[in-house]
């Protein structure tokens, strides 16, 4: 199952986190990254190292052997590539391959192991960057990855789906290359009937993100979202 997976960025602690959720990360065969600011592909040669360590090194009788599949747009998988060869990923011994696939800054679908994709632009200043929807059984997800507000994430929605959307700033109005949670605010009585998860916030501190979501639940209720790790939803 973990092989026909697909991780959408890799930051943090990606290795302990996907553990915790209980899956064979060491065989995991697919990495979508929106775009390669450091924040998206930081944590990429951990989760290498890891994997080959638990699914090369201590399995020496069954090593893994199919490949990692990279999906990105020309600079994400320049900076990617650059990276794993700046660790030496590639020459350790067993390692299993890489495939690197470049996407087209226009948008497009893939298919990446069990999973389908949309993915299109959206608006980070300078640095391309695509935003995704996949379709589940019940419901559509949409990420805008790291964005402006852009039309085109929201055209994707339908009632009852899923919205993860960029959120860096809390406490200002305008924050340019990123989204702010006063434009979300805004853009709610547009979207009646979408649940809205709110990632990439600040490092504000407990107290103060506390203090946020406590504000957001009283005013909006459980349709609003303040993304934590290893939150699990069923499309
Ligand atoms: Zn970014
Ligand atoms: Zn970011």
């Amino acid at each position: 199952m973990a092989r026909d997976g697909l991780l959408i960025d890799c930051n943090g602690v990606c290795v302990q986190r996907l553990t915790a959720a209980g899956l064979a990360f060491e065989d995991l065969g697919h990495v979508f990254l929106t775009h390669e600011h450091i924040d998206h592909i930081a944590a990429l040669p951990n989760f290498i190292h890891q994997s080959w360590v638990k699914g090369c090194l201590y399995r020496a009788d069954n090593r893994r052997t199919h490949p990692l599949h990279f999906y990105g747009n020309a600079p994400t998988i320049r900076a990617v590539r650059a990276l794993l060869n700046a660790v030496k990923l590639p020459q350790h011994p067993h390692m299993f391959p890489f495939e690197f696939h470049e996407l087209n800054d226009a948008g497009g679908t893939l298919t990446a192991g069990s999973i389908t994709l949309t993915y299109f632009p959206v608006n980070h200043g300078p640095t391309p960057c695509f935003g995704l929807t996949t379709d589940g059984p019940n419901r559509r997800l949409v990420y805008s990855a790291d964005t402006e507000p852009v039309q085109a994430i929201y055209d994707h929605l339908r009632d009852g789906d899923i919205l993860i959307h960029d959120c860096n700033k809390i406490d200002v109005e305008i924050n340019r290359e990123h989204t702010t949670w006063a434009q979300i605010e805004a853009l709610l009585p547009s979207l009646p009937n979408v649940t809205v998860y709110l990632v990439h916030l600040p490092m504000l501190g407990a107290a103060q993100n506390k203090k946020f979501e406590q504000d957001v639940t009283a005013k909006h209720g459980p349709r609003i979202v303040v993304g934590i790790d290893e939150t699990s939803i069923n499309l």
